[in-house]
Order: C-alpha cells, then structure tokens, then sequence
C-alpha cells in the first residue's frame, strides 16, 4: 500500500487539517514553508492522468477551502498549489495530491520559470498539436 493510502487508512500518524468523504488535506512531513499542506483523493489515483471528472472537480474545491483556511489563520495572502505529475516533474509519492504552499517574504522555496519565446508560427503549430488532441 502506498504511504499516503496508509495515511488516509490512520496506519500512520497524520497531521489532518480537513477531511470529506472523498479526499483528505494534511501537513506536509517536510515543511517547504510553514503551513505545507496536501490534498489527496481518499481513493488511490497514481496521477492526473487517472484521475476521474468528479474527482478533479470535488479536490480542487477542497483545495480552495483548505487555501482560505491557511490564508486566514496563518495571515498569508501568496500561495502556491503546485501539482507533480512523473518523474521529471519531480512526483516522488505516486498517490496524486495537490500541494498548497503558503509564500512568505524571503522565504526558502524556489519555483523558477526559465524564459523560453517562441514565434508566432511555432505557438500556432503547438495550439493546432494540442487542440487537434
Ligand atoms: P511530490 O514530490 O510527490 O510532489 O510530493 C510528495 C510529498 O509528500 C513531499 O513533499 C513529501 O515531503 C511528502 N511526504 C512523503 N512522505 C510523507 C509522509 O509520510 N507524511 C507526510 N505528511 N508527508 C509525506
Ligand atoms: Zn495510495
């Protein structure tokens, strides 16, 4: 079973903030920043790739909740919710979860997007690639 279907079954201790029927936000064992929570679907999905309609809607509404909790009680106002899907995405846990991260001034966490333009013909051959899909 994987680690977070034991956390989710209470075979190892957990650092519940919310829980439903269907998913279950807890603290993130390793704190990128004070507040690191994790949304999962209470059934095992590897990836969003598995994951059905409902549940994707139902999960993303639990983490806009989750995020309100944390902005209030914590008093933070930028977070991030990030999401790894495979290896090169850097998921190390193949149990999908949505990772609420709160941001605070000169805080650790480093999420860097390198700049890459591309042409007004490459972006319009890429949208007929994906679209056509
Ligand atoms: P990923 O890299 O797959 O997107 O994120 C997996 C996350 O799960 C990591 O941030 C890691 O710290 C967290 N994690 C791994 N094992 C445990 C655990 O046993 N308990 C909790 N609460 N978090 C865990
Ligand atoms: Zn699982």
């Amino acid at each position: 079973m994987c680690i977070f279907c034991e956390i989710i079954k209470g075979n190892i201790p957990n650092y519940t903030v919310y829980e439903d029927d269907k998913c279950l936000a807890f603290l993130d064992i390793s704190q990128a920043t004070i507040g690191h929570t994790l949304v999962v679907p209470k059934q095992h999905f590897e990836n969003i790739f598995e994951l059905d309609e409902d549940t994707a809607k139902h999960i993303f509404n639990v983490v806009r909740i989750v995020a309100n909790k944390i902005s209030k009680s914590l008093n933070v106002k930028d977070i991030n919710i990030l999401n790894n899907n495979g290896k090169l995405a850097y998921q190390s846990v193949n149990h999908f979860h949505i990772h609420i991260i709160p941001r605070y001034e000169n805080d650790q966490f480093n999420i860097h997007f390198s700049e890459n333009k591309l042409s007004n013909e490459e972006l319009v051959e890429l949208l007929d690639k994906i679209k056509r899909a």
